[in-house]
């Protein structure tokens, strides 16, 4: 075997077994050789010292990773949390904004639109009419002797009429059609594309429903009707003109005899 076939263990083993060997005893070699293998010895001893420091530190920067991978986890797990916090929050915001905006355009009392809402449909509705070019008929209903109803049954009794009153009025209505309270005992309903000949119709229908409530009384018979007035939007105007005009056929209605419609073209 030539010498650089052998391992350091084999050749290692050669030398010792050479130094000790009396015949190499008087070897001019000898000497060197001795501190040769002494030296070979001390840096084996070092390099086997090294590589146990840079094992460690590999094993520290493992660790090391390692926890920074949890850390990370746990990070990623704490911003899930937050999210999930933060779209539940976004959500109940946005529900109660929604039921916040219902409220302010809702009337509590009948649970049909309020006059805020009117009024808002009623620009929307001018807005349209002058994009579009159709037009829309206002009815205002003003409920017949009313005070009268609360004199006789009592104010809490009179909210309950105004709350079937707003029932009648909505079994009246086609599908895009809508109504709100004006206040009092006052409704507003808005015919969209609807000529006046039309929203009569509409208006007799309404007008029948609330005569058909029926009142819980005693003593002499109560009846319950309604008057209305109808107007139609004139291209070009304010809504604001429609329904004064709806007033002035509303007044009329209520001149000539009450319960019935009248309209103002
Ligand atoms: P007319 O046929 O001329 O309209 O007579 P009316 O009695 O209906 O008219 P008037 O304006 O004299 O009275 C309206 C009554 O409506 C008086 C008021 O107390 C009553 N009213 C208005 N708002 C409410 C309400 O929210 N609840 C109750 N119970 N009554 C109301
Ligand atoms: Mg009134
Ligand atoms: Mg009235």
């Amino acid at each position: 075997m030539k010498l650089a076939e052998r391992t350091e263990t084999e050749l290692i083993r050669h030398i010792r077994a050479q130094l000790a060997d009396p015949a190499q005893a008087a070897n001019p070699l000898r000497a060197d050789l001795e501190a040769l293998l002494l030296l070979s010895e001390a840096q084996r001893i070092r390099l086997e010292r090294l590589i146990r420091i840079s094992d460690g530190y590999h094993d520290l920067e493992r660790s090391r990773n390692l926890s920074l991978i949890e850390q990370y986890d746990r990070q990623i797990q704490r911003l899930e949390k937050l999210t999930r916090i933060s779209d539940r929050y976004q959500k109940h915001l946005r529900e109660l904004n929604q039921e916040l905006k219902q409220a302010v355009l809702r009337d509590p009392l009948t649970e049909i639109g309020n006059r805020r809402y009117l009024l808002e449909s009623l620009k929307a509705e001018c807005a349209r009419a002058q994009r579009k070019g159709g037009g829309f008929s206002l009815a205002l209903l003003d409920v017949d002797h009313f005070k009268t109803v609360n004199d006789r049954l009592g104010h809490e009794a009179g909210d309950r009429v105004l709350r079937e009153i707003a029932r009648a009025i909505q079994a009246g209505l086609r599908e895009y059609d809508l109504c709100g309270r004006w206040g009092g005992e006052e409704f507003l309903v808005m015919l969209p594309d609807t000529p006046l000949d039309t929203a009569v119709g509409v208006a007799e229908r309404i007008r029948h429903n609330v005569s058909q409530i029926h009142l819980e009384q005693t003593g002499s018979p109560l009846p319950l009707t309604a008057s209305l007035g109808l107007a139609c939007h004139q291209p070009g105007e304010e809504y604001s003109a429609t329904i004064h005009r709806a007033d002035l056929a509303l007044l009329r209605a209520k001149a000539t005899g009450r319960n019935r419609v009248e309209r103002l073209d």
